[in-house]
C-alpha cells in the first residue's frame, strides 16, 4: 500500500521520516523578522533550498480548527471543530471542544498509522491531545502539559521526562513548546518514525511582539531544533494554525468591544446569547478574548436588523448570518449560532467587563481570531517536484501542509 484515501485526498506513504510542526501563532512577521536580522540559519537554509511560501488558515482563527484542519487535510465544514469551545445543541451546554465524539473526519495520521506507518503526536496543550491523537493505531500521543501522565496504554509512551531530561514544564512557558521539539527529536533519534506531527503552544506569540528579545530567543531555539531534523534527514514541513496581532488600542489598552453589552442595549437583556471560541484554560494567553465570535439570537429578533447594525460598528470588521458564514469560511452550520462577528486587527470581541479578567493580561493583548490572522508560513526544507509545483492551487491553505510534504517532496518520487 504506497498511498491512501483520507477525505477526498490522497496520500502518499511516507518514504522518508516526515516531520510537520504547527507553530502554533506563528506569525509571518516572526519569522520575515528573524531571517531578515540574520537569526535563523536553519529557516535561511530552507528558504533557500525548499518552498517558502505562506498559507490561509481556517477562519475562525483559533487552535483547535486549524489543529485538525491540517491533520484532516479539510476545512471544519467536514471535520466538525470549529472552535476550542461551542454551544452544543444536544446539551444546550457550553463546553470545551475537545473531545473525538465532536470530530466528523478521520485523521490523516490515523489513517497511515493503520497502514502501518509508525506516527508520532506530540502537543504542547492536552487540550489537543485526543483530537490529534484519535484513533492512532500502535502510535505515540502525548501532551507536553502532561508528559508525567503518559501511559503505555493510553499514550503509547512512558517515562516521557527521562526521555526528554526535563521535569514537565510550566504551561506559561516557552518550555512548554520546547519540551515538545525535544521530545520529538529524542524520539527521532531513537526509533525514526515515519511520520512526527508536532504542536506547540502560542504563549511567547501572546505575550512578545517580533523583534523582542524574548521572540528572539524562542524563533532561535525553533530554527535549532528545525536543523537538527533537517540534519538527520527528515522532510520538514512547517506551518501555523494562525497569525497574532497586537489588540490595543494607542494607548497600550486591551481594545475591546463587548457584544453582549452592545446587543443588551439594542435589544433588551436576554435577547443575545455570546459564545467566545477563544474560550480555553488557559486565560492567561488571552483573557478568552479574541476577533471572533458567534451569536445565538432570541427567535424574535429581526437577525438581518442586527447584522446591519452591527456591520456599521467601528472596529467589526465581518459580520454574516450563520449561513452566509459557513458559506464564506467553510463552518459546519449546526454548531454556529445565529450570527457570526469578525473584529478588525487591533480589536477583540468579549461578552460583557465583568466577564473577563484583564488583570492577567499585564503588558496589553495580544490575540487572534479573525481575519487579520489567517495568514500563516507554510514552509519546507525541500524542493518540490516540477509537475507538483504546477498543479498546486494560487491559493495554500495551511491543511495543505501533508499533501506537500508527503505528495510534493521531490525525493518522494
Ligand atoms: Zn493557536
Ligand atoms: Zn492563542
Amino acid at each position: 500500500m504506497s498511498t491512501v484515501a483520507v477525505n477526498g485526498r490522497t496520500y502518499n506513504f511516507p518514504r522518508r521520516p516526515t516531520v510537520v510542526v504547527c507553530i502554533d501563532g506563528g506569525d509571518p512577521d516572526y519569522f520575515d523578522d528573524g531571517l531578515r536580522r540574520g537569526m535563523l540559519p536553519a529557516l535561511q537554509r530552507f528558504q533557500e533550498r525548499g518552498v517558502w511560501a505562506t498559507a490561509q488558515a481556517v477562519v475562525p482563527t483559533f487552535t483547535n480548527p486549524n489543529n485538525v484542519s491540517i491533520v484532516t487535510g479539510v476545512p471544519p465544514a467536514v471535520h466538525g471543530i470549529c472552535g476550542n469551545y461551542f454551544l452544543d445543541p444536544d446539551t444546550g451546554q457550553e463546553v470545551m471542544m475537545n473531545e473525538p465524539r465532536f470530530l466528523r473526519a478521520e485523521s490523516i495520521l490515523a489513517a497511515l498509522s493503520q497502514q502501518g506507518a509508525r506516527v508520532v503526536v506530540s502537543t504542547a496543550k492536552d487540550k489537543l491531545r485526543r483530537l490529534l491523537g484519535h484513533e492512532l493505531r500502535q502510535g505515540i500521543c502525548f501532551s507536553a502539559e502532561k508528559a508525567h501522565e503518559a501511559t503505555l496504554a493510553e499514550h503509547g509512551i512512558r517515562e516521557v521526562n527521562a526521555l526528554v531530561g526535563w521535569d514537565t514544564p510550566e504551561v506559561y512557558s516557552s518550555q512548554l513548546s520546547e519540551f515538545v521539539l525535544e521530545a520529538g527529536l529524542r524520539l527521532y533519534e531513537q526509533q525514526q518514525p515515519d511520520l512526527m506531527y508536532l504542536s506547540l503552544t502560542d504563549y511567547i506569540q501572546h505575550k512578545h511582539a517580533p523583534g523582542t528579545p524574548g521572540a528572539d530567543q524562542f524563533y532561535q531555539h525553533l530554527d535549532r531544533y528545525f536543523g537538527a531534523f533537517d540534519e538527520m534527514g527528515a522532510v520538514v514541513g512547517l506551518t501555523a494554525d494562525h497569525g497574532m496581532n497586537d489588540k490595543n488600542t494607542p494607548t497600550g489598552e486591551p481594545q475591546i468591544i463587548y457584544l453582549r453589552t452592545v446587543l443588551e442595549a439594542w435589544l433588551g437583556a436576554g435577547q443575545a446569547r455570546v459564545i467566545l471560541p477563544i474560550t480555553d484554560p488557559y486565560v492567561v494567553h488571552h483573557g478568552a478574548l479574541g476577533s471572533f465570535a458567534t451569536v445565538y439570537l432570541d427567535p424574535h429578533v429581526d437577525v438581518s436588523r442586527v447584522v446591519a447594525r452591527l456591520q456599521a460598528e467601528p472596529g467589526i470588521e465581518y459580520v454574516g448570518t450563520r449561513a452566509r458564514a459557513c458559506d464564506d469560511f467553510a463552518l459546519p452550520p449546526d454548531r454556529l449560532g445565529d450570527i457570526v462577528v469578525i473584529s478588525d486587527r487591533h480589536t477583540v470581541l468579549g461578552k460583557a467587563p465583568e466577564e473577563h479578567d484583564l488583570s492577567l493580561l499585564e503588558g496589553g493583548l495580544r490575540s487572534h481570531g479573525g481575519l487579520a490572522e489567517q495568514t500563516v508560513p507554510c514552509i519546507v526544507n525541500q524542493p518540490l517536484h516540477a509537475a507538483y509545483r504546477q498543479q498546486l492551487p494560487p491559493t495554500l491553505r495551511n491543511f495543505d501542509v501533508f499533501d506537500i510534504v508527503l505528495n510534493g517532496v521531490e525525493s518522494a518520487h
